[in-house]
């Protein structure tokens, strides 16, 4: 039996985390900025949250599982002091068990004194890193590989805490968009391949980092341009400054941002993501025209990409689904039946609209096809004469251990099954998805060549070295 459905939990796929970092010139309520940062990257994780604040050289933090409203309403804002730099995160885990010990950021102190880092990705050398660190006296307090990275930091900083984040990334392998925060300094740094998004913002003389333009937006702030692959970013009382890690032969953004992990308001590597959506609409139309009365998308990601299909086949856009917005990440699935069923709590179908039509409904992926199945069954059962699907995504083949929770092919419909006995599974009268080179097609007003591991194997890290690294300090 599989299942799938991105948008609530104990589904298949899972978005990663969100980082986001403020450094001011004067000293004031950074925390609170941090807080609006992440409510904006909410959508990039919603089991726990934190933030950390530098003030008189010392670091005070805050951090719980949950929403960030429900962690930061009350006291837990109030409790941090004003400050002159503040680092946040939001998290899905990926990599160790989802408990308030793992939520980030993680501070400590080093020989740099008190520090913090928050990490967006997944690292895939960490076994032996983790084994060397122990042999050197180092002591773990979590289960999650970015506190890999933080003691390697510390290793090699010797007072120098920039050289020791140069040295700690040319040991790591994997995908990670970091914020790293000391007394007198926030360091960004992404990754050379540029797995996960990272951008660089101004808001006033606040200089600000996020993992998504619309955290920058969010804090009233201009995004300046995005941090390249493996740029360190240094923001300090000398201004901003850039150093960077080897560099690879290419670059690897990963595509699945676009199509479905991040907001559409959101621009990435000089490529939006709204109009990416837009044009995996379109391009479905050219390359796969249906003769339907209506066209409509499953909320939220896929509408944008269903007005794309409208606007080239001519076909009108009718609102089939009605989403519950009121169903939080939180709501408790049981059992896997219950998890089948609670598709129907998320949405329902708009019968007024649909009865009697032949209906082009368009989705962002499938992934376990369950959900697609649920869909395709509840717009039937509501009166629909045909129901065709069209998918804004190659055909998930592949696992992904670069920081999207959907690490086995055994959770993939398509691992094993042919895009007719997907079709067949779901129950619709037909189902089309773009190919690799048409995906690449949506998003090529950006600046970086693409990971599409998932869709091809293609990935920039060797999925085996992954799986022989699977220690990871459950
Ligand atoms: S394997 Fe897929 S989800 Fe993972 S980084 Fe690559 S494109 Fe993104």
């Amino acid at each position: 039996m599989f299942l799938r459905s991105k948008k609530l939990p104990l589904d298949g796929m899972h978005e990663e985390c969100g980082v986001f970092g403020v450094y001011s010139t004067e000293t004031r309520d950074v925390a609170y900025t941090a807080y609006l940062g992440l409510y904006a990257l909410q959508h990039r994780g919603q089991e726990s949250c934190g933030i950390a604040v530098t003030y008189a050289n010392k670091i005070q933090y805050y951090k719980g599982m949950g929403l960030v409203p429900e962690v930061f309403s009350g006291e837990g804002l109030a409790r941090l002091p004003e400050g002159d730099i503040a680092i946040g995160h939001v998290r899905y885990s990926t990599t160790g068990a989802s408990s308030p010990l793992n939520a980030q950021p993680i501070v400590f102190t080093g020989k740099c004194g008190k520090m913090a880092l928050a990490h967006n990705g997944n690292l895939t050398n960490t076994k032996q890193l983790r084994e060397e660190l122990i042999q050197d006296n180092a002591v773990f307090q979590t289960s999650i590989d970015s506190e890999v990275l933080a003691l390697l930091i510390n290793k090699y900083s010797d007072g120098d805490i920039v050289r020791g984040v140069i040295q700690a990334c040319n040991r790591v392998q994997g995908s990670y968009a970091l914020v790293i925060m000391a007394a007198d300094k926030l360091i960004a740094v992404r990754d050379p391949y540029g797995i996960r998004p990272l951008i660089l913002g101004k808001c006033l003389d606040d200089t600000i980092i996020a993992s998504e333009s619309c955290a920058i937006d969010a804090v009233g702030g201009n995004c300046i341009r995005d941090i390249k692959p493996g740029e360190i970013v240094v923001i300090d009382a000398k201004g901003v400054q850039s150093y960077f890690l080897e560099q690879q032969k290419k670059t690897a953004s990963c595509i699945f941002e676009y199509v479905y992990f991040a907001r559409p308001d959101s621009v990435i590597d000089g490529c939006s993501v709204y109009e990416a959506r837009k044009e995996a609409g379109r391009l479905l139309a050219k390359h796969a025209p249906i003769d339907a009365d209506i066209v409509s998308g499953v909320p939220d990601s896929a509408v944008v990409a269903a007005r794309g299909y409208s606007e080239v086949s001519g076909i009108p856009y009718v609102e089939a689904l009605a989403k519950n917005r009121y169903l939080g990440r939180t709501f408790i699935q049981p059992d896997q039946t219950t998890r089948e069923n609670s598709v129907s709590v998320k949405m329902n179908a708009l019968r007024a609209n649909i009865c009697g039509k032949r209906l082009i409904i368009v989705d962002d992926s499938i992934v376990r096809g369950t959900t697609s199945r649920q869909i395709v069954k509840m717009l039937r059962e509501a009166g629909a004469k045909e129901v065709h699907m069209m998918i804004c995504s190659p055909i998930v083949k592949y696992p992904c251990h670069l920081g999207i929770d959907m690490q086995t092919r055994s959770q993939l419909i398509g691992a094993y099954r042919t895009q007719e006995e997907i079709g067949q599974f779901i129950g619709a009268d037909s189902l089309h998805y773009l190919t690799v080179a048409q995906l690449r097609q949506t998003c090529k007003t950006g600046c970086l060549q693409f990971c599409t591991g998932c869709f091809d194997g293609e990935y920039p890290y060797s999925l085996a070295d992954f799986q022989a690294d699977k220690y990871k300090f459950e």
